[in-house]
Protein backbone atom coordinates (compact mmCIF):
# COMPACT_ATOMS: atom_id res chain seq x y z
CA UNK A 1 0.00 0.00 0.00
CA UNK A 2 1.00 3.39 -0.96
CA UNK A 3 0.18 6.35 1.81
CA UNK A 4 0.27 9.87 0.54
CA UNK A 5 -1.06 12.71 3.19
CA UNK A 6 -0.71 16.18 2.44
CA UNK A 7 -2.99 19.00 4.47
CA UNK A 8 -5.62 21.25 3.79
CA UNK A 9 -5.91 24.56 4.09
CA UNK A 10 -9.02 27.20 3.55
CA UNK A 11 -8.17 30.44 1.64
CA UNK A 12 -7.32 32.21 4.68
CA UNK A 13 -4.81 30.35 6.00
CA UNK A 14 -6.69 28.02 8.21
CA UNK A 15 -6.46 24.26 8.20
CA UNK A 16 -8.72 22.17 7.57
CA UNK A 17 -8.23 19.05 7.88
CA UNK A 18 -5.78 16.38 6.04
CA UNK A 19 -6.61 14.80 2.94
CA UNK A 20 -5.09 10.88 3.01
CA UNK A 21 -4.63 8.87 -0.52
CA UNK A 22 -4.43 5.16 -0.40
CA UNK A 23 -3.20 3.83 -3.44
CA UNK A 24 -3.19 -0.16 -3.34
CA UNK A 25 -0.32 -1.33 -5.47
CA UNK A 26 -0.38 -4.88 -4.78
CA UNK A 27 -1.22 -6.21 -8.54
CA UNK A 28 1.95 -3.81 -9.69
CA UNK A 29 4.30 -5.48 -7.29
CA UNK A 30 2.54 -8.66 -7.98
CA UNK A 31 3.33 -8.47 -11.75
CA UNK A 32 6.93 -7.05 -11.36
CA UNK A 33 7.55 -10.27 -9.32
CA UNK A 34 6.01 -12.16 -12.31
CA UNK A 35 7.96 -10.69 -14.79
CA UNK A 36 11.63 -11.51 -12.71
CA UNK A 37 10.62 -14.52 -11.67
CA UNK A 38 9.74 -15.55 -15.65
CA UNK A 39 13.05 -14.09 -16.55
CA UNK A 40 15.00 -16.30 -13.82
CA UNK A 41 12.69 -19.46 -14.73
CA UNK A 42 13.70 -19.35 -18.40
CA UNK A 43 17.27 -18.89 -18.11
CA UNK A 44 17.00 -21.93 -15.60
CA UNK A 45 15.10 -23.94 -18.48
CA UNK A 46 17.10 -22.75 -21.22
CA UNK A 47 20.46 -23.47 -19.44
CA UNK A 48 19.75 -27.59 -18.66
CA UNK A 49 19.56 -28.12 -22.65
CA UNK A 50 22.56 -26.30 -23.50
CA UNK A 51 24.45 -28.26 -20.42
CA UNK A 52 23.33 -31.74 -22.14
CA UNK A 53 24.73 -30.15 -25.86
CA UNK A 54 27.81 -29.33 -24.86
CA UNK A 55 28.46 -32.37 -22.73
CA UNK A 56 27.47 -34.40 -26.57
CA UNK A 57 30.12 -31.87 -27.85
CA UNK A 58 32.81 -32.57 -25.89
CA UNK A 59 32.49 -36.09 -26.55
CA UNK A 60 32.34 -36.35 -30.09
CA UNK A 61 35.51 -33.71 -30.30
CA UNK A 62 37.41 -36.68 -28.54
CA UNK A 63 36.00 -38.90 -31.40
CA UNK A 64 36.83 -36.70 -34.28
CA UNK A 65 40.71 -36.16 -33.31
CA UNK A 66 41.35 -40.02 -32.69
CA UNK A 67 39.63 -40.56 -36.31
CA UNK A 68 41.19 -37.12 -37.55
CA UNK A 69 37.94 -35.57 -39.18
CA UNK A 70 39.26 -32.15 -39.51
CA UNK A 71 36.51 -30.80 -40.94
CA UNK A 72 34.13 -32.27 -37.94
CA UNK A 73 36.53 -31.01 -35.58
CA UNK A 74 36.46 -27.63 -36.92
CA UNK A 75 32.40 -27.26 -36.81
CA UNK A 76 32.71 -28.78 -33.34
CA UNK A 77 34.82 -26.30 -32.07
CA UNK A 78 32.23 -23.55 -33.60
CA UNK A 79 29.14 -25.37 -32.09
CA UNK A 80 31.00 -25.61 -28.51
CA UNK A 81 31.86 -21.82 -28.59
CA UNK A 82 28.39 -20.94 -29.46
CA UNK A 83 26.73 -22.89 -26.41
CA UNK A 84 29.81 -21.13 -24.21
CA UNK A 85 28.29 -17.92 -25.13
CA UNK A 86 24.83 -18.96 -24.80
CA UNK A 87 25.29 -20.07 -20.77
CA UNK A 88 27.34 -16.74 -20.62
CA UNK A 89 24.08 -15.01 -21.46
CA UNK A 90 22.52 -16.95 -19.54
CA UNK A 91 24.15 -16.64 -16.51
CA UNK A 92 24.18 -12.79 -16.47
CA UNK A 93 20.98 -12.83 -17.35
CA UNK A 94 20.11 -15.10 -14.08
CA UNK A 95 22.81 -12.57 -12.39
CA UNK A 96 20.44 -9.61 -13.27
CA UNK A 97 17.11 -11.27 -12.76
CA UNK A 98 18.36 -12.47 -8.78
CA UNK A 99 19.50 -8.62 -8.03
CA UNK A 100 16.21 -6.99 -9.20
CA UNK A 101 15.13 -9.42 -7.43
CA UNK A 102 16.53 -8.30 -4.00
CA UNK A 103 15.94 -4.41 -5.15
CA UNK A 104 13.73 -2.81 -2.15
CA UNK A 105 14.70 -6.02 0.02
CA UNK A 106 16.76 -4.93 3.16
CA UNK A 107 20.20 -5.31 2.22
CA UNK A 108 22.87 -7.51 4.07
CA UNK A 109 25.97 -6.42 4.32
CA UNK A 110 29.18 -6.68 6.53
CA UNK A 111 31.92 -5.32 7.06
CA UNK A 112 34.81 -6.08 4.39
CA UNK A 113 38.21 -5.83 3.79
CA UNK A 114 38.55 -3.77 0.71
CA UNK A 115 42.26 -5.15 -0.51
CA UNK A 116 40.89 -8.40 -0.21
CA UNK A 117 37.83 -8.64 -2.36
CA UNK A 118 40.18 -6.50 -4.97
CA UNK A 119 42.80 -9.24 -5.03
CA UNK A 120 40.13 -12.10 -5.25
CA UNK A 121 38.57 -9.88 -8.15
CA UNK A 122 42.13 -9.38 -10.31
CA UNK A 123 42.79 -13.81 -9.64
CA UNK A 124 39.88 -14.32 -11.17
CA UNK A 125 41.00 -12.79 -13.87
CA UNK A 126 44.47 -13.92 -14.17
CA UNK A 127 43.99 -16.35 -17.19
CA UNK A 128 42.86 -13.19 -19.41
CA UNK A 129 45.25 -10.74 -18.03
CA UNK A 130 48.52 -13.54 -18.46
CA UNK A 131 46.88 -14.03 -21.96
CA UNK A 132 46.96 -10.64 -23.16
CA UNK A 133 50.79 -9.76 -21.05
CA UNK A 134 48.78 -6.99 -18.96
CA UNK A 135 50.59 -6.09 -16.11
CA UNK A 136 48.11 -4.92 -13.09
CA UNK A 137 49.09 -2.64 -10.23
CA UNK A 138 46.88 -2.13 -6.77
CA UNK A 139 47.65 0.50 -4.32
CA UNK A 140 44.67 -0.39 -1.80
CA UNK A 141 46.03 0.18 1.98
CA UNK A 142 45.31 -3.11 4.09
CA UNK A 143 43.43 -1.52 6.84
CA UNK A 144 40.44 -0.06 4.54
CA UNK A 145 36.90 -1.69 5.23
CA UNK A 146 33.31 -0.94 3.75
CA UNK A 147 29.67 -2.23 4.19
CA UNK A 148 29.72 -5.29 1.53
CA UNK A 149 27.87 -8.27 0.21
CA UNK A 150 31.66 -9.77 -1.11
CA UNK A 151 30.64 -11.92 -3.38
CA UNK A 152 27.86 -9.44 -5.51
CA UNK A 153 31.20 -6.31 -4.68
CA UNK A 154 33.65 -8.82 -5.87
CA UNK A 155 31.30 -9.67 -9.05
CA UNK A 156 31.37 -5.80 -9.64
CA UNK A 157 35.14 -5.19 -9.68
CA UNK A 158 35.33 -8.58 -11.72
CA UNK A 159 33.27 -7.47 -14.56
CA UNK A 160 34.83 -3.64 -14.56
CA UNK A 161 38.52 -5.26 -14.20
CA UNK A 162 37.57 -7.86 -16.85
CA UNK A 163 36.10 -4.94 -19.79
CA UNK A 164 39.56 -3.42 -19.04
CA UNK A 165 41.64 -6.47 -19.78
CA UNK A 166 38.90 -7.10 -22.73
CA UNK A 167 39.42 -3.56 -23.96
CA UNK A 168 42.90 -2.85 -23.88
CA UNK A 169 45.20 -4.47 -26.59
CA UNK A 170 48.00 -6.22 -25.72
CA UNK A 171 50.99 -5.51 -23.28
CA UNK A 172 49.03 -2.48 -21.38
CA UNK A 173 48.62 -2.06 -18.05
CA UNK A 174 45.94 -1.42 -15.50
CA UNK A 175 45.72 0.16 -11.70
CA UNK A 176 43.62 -0.27 -9.24
CA UNK A 177 43.35 2.51 -6.53
CA UNK A 178 41.53 2.95 -3.68
CA UNK A 179 41.26 6.09 -1.39
CA UNK A 180 38.84 6.18 1.54
CA UNK A 181 37.08 9.96 1.80
CA UNK A 182 35.20 10.57 4.90
CA UNK A 183 31.87 8.47 4.51
CA UNK A 184 32.54 6.59 0.90
CA UNK A 185 35.25 4.09 -0.16
CA UNK A 186 36.31 4.93 -3.88
CA UNK A 187 37.42 2.24 -6.03
CA UNK A 188 39.32 3.50 -9.27
CA UNK A 189 40.12 1.12 -11.83
CA UNK A 190 42.24 2.68 -14.76
CA UNK A 191 42.91 1.14 -18.07
CA UNK A 192 45.38 2.67 -20.91
CA UNK A 193 43.17 0.96 -23.60
CA UNK A 194 40.83 1.50 -26.28
CA UNK A 195 38.43 4.54 -24.33
CA UNK A 196 35.59 5.69 -25.57
CA UNK A 197 33.92 8.83 -27.39
CA UNK A 198 31.54 11.11 -24.55
CA UNK A 199 28.33 10.20 -25.76
CA UNK A 200 28.89 6.48 -25.15
CA UNK A 201 29.19 6.96 -21.27
CA UNK A 202 25.49 7.63 -20.09
CA UNK A 203 24.58 4.15 -21.83
CA UNK A 204 27.14 1.43 -21.86
CA UNK A 205 25.20 0.44 -18.00
CA UNK A 206 22.18 -0.71 -20.57
CA UNK A 207 21.54 -3.80 -20.80
CA UNK A 208 22.82 -5.25 -24.28
CA UNK A 209 24.52 -1.46 -25.28
CA UNK A 210 27.79 -1.95 -26.60
CA UNK A 211 30.14 0.86 -28.58
CA UNK A 212 31.00 -1.58 -31.01
CA UNK A 213 29.23 -5.06 -31.04
CA UNK A 214 31.46 -6.63 -33.05
CA UNK A 215 34.21 -6.82 -30.80
CA UNK A 216 32.48 -7.39 -27.70
CA UNK A 217 30.95 -10.56 -29.02
CA UNK A 218 34.44 -10.98 -30.37
CA UNK A 219 35.84 -10.64 -26.77
CA UNK A 220 33.52 -12.77 -25.83
CA UNK A 221 31.05 -10.07 -23.81
CA UNK A 222 27.13 -10.45 -23.33
CA UNK A 223 26.51 -6.93 -22.85
CA UNK A 224 24.98 -7.17 -19.05
CA UNK A 225 28.60 -6.67 -17.64
CA UNK A 226 27.84 -2.90 -16.52
CA UNK A 227 24.36 -3.78 -16.12
CA UNK A 228 24.92 -5.99 -13.38
CA UNK A 229 27.66 -3.92 -11.98
CA UNK A 230 25.18 -0.63 -11.93
CA UNK A 231 22.23 -3.32 -10.14
CA UNK A 232 25.15 -4.37 -7.28
CA UNK A 233 26.11 -0.42 -6.81
CA UNK A 234 22.67 0.84 -6.48
CA UNK A 235 21.83 -2.11 -3.79
CA UNK A 236 24.78 -0.79 -1.86
CA UNK A 237 23.54 2.67 -2.12
CA UNK A 238 26.64 3.47 -3.92
CA UNK A 239 27.28 5.38 -7.33
CA UNK A 240 29.39 4.80 -10.17
CA UNK A 241 31.38 7.31 -12.79
CA UNK A 242 33.25 6.83 -15.25
CA UNK A 243 35.67 8.74 -17.18
CA UNK A 244 37.39 8.03 -21.02
CA UNK A 245 39.07 9.37 -23.73
CA UNK A 246 38.69 7.36 -27.15
CA UNK A 247 42.21 5.96 -27.93
CA UNK A 248 43.80 7.04 -24.37
CA UNK A 249 41.94 4.35 -21.82
CA UNK A 250 39.00 4.90 -19.30
CA UNK A 251 38.35 5.19 -15.49
CA UNK A 252 35.77 3.78 -13.61
CA UNK A 253 35.26 4.57 -10.23
CA UNK A 254 32.67 2.54 -7.81
CA UNK A 255 32.01 4.96 -4.53
CA UNK A 256 30.52 2.64 -1.48
CA UNK A 257 29.58 3.91 1.64
CA UNK A 258 31.96 3.23 4.10
P1 LIG B 1 30.29 -6.29 -22.82
O1 LIG B 1 29.96 -7.68 -22.47
O2 LIG B 1 29.96 -5.92 -24.23
O3 LIG B 1 31.68 -5.93 -22.43
P2 LIG B 1 29.45 -4.43 -20.74
O4 LIG B 1 28.09 -4.13 -20.21
O5 LIG B 1 30.46 -4.97 -19.79
O6 LIG B 1 29.25 -5.41 -21.97
O7 LIG B 1 30.04 -3.09 -21.38
C1 LIG B 1 29.25 -2.36 -22.31
C2 LIG B 1 30.13 -1.70 -23.37
O8 LIG B 1 30.89 -0.64 -22.77
C3 LIG B 1 31.16 -2.62 -24.01
O9 LIG B 1 30.62 -3.33 -25.09
C4 LIG B 1 32.24 -1.63 -24.46
O10 LIG B 1 31.88 -1.07 -25.71
C5 LIG B 1 32.15 -0.53 -23.42
N1 LIG B 1 33.21 -0.65 -22.38
C6 LIG B 1 33.06 -1.14 -21.13
N2 LIG B 1 34.21 -1.09 -20.44
C7 LIG B 1 35.12 -0.52 -21.26
C8 LIG B 1 36.52 -0.18 -21.14
N3 LIG B 1 37.21 -0.38 -20.01
N4 LIG B 1 37.12 0.39 -22.21
C9 LIG B 1 36.44 0.64 -23.36
N5 LIG B 1 35.14 0.33 -23.53
C10 LIG B 1 34.48 -0.24 -22.51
Amino acid sequence: LNIHSTALYETAGRRMGTLIIFHDITRIRRLERMHIDFAANVSHELKTPLTTIKGFVETLQQMTVKNELKEGEAFLNIIEKNVDRMIDLINDLLALAKLERLQGTKIQLEKHNISGLIQGAVSNCDFSIEKKNISVSIDCPEDISAMVDPGLMEQAIINIVDNAVKYSPEGKSIHISVTSQGRFVDIMIKDNGNGMNKEHLSKIFNRFYRVDRARSRNEGGTGLGLAIVKHIVQYHNGKIDVTSTKGRGSCFTLSIPA
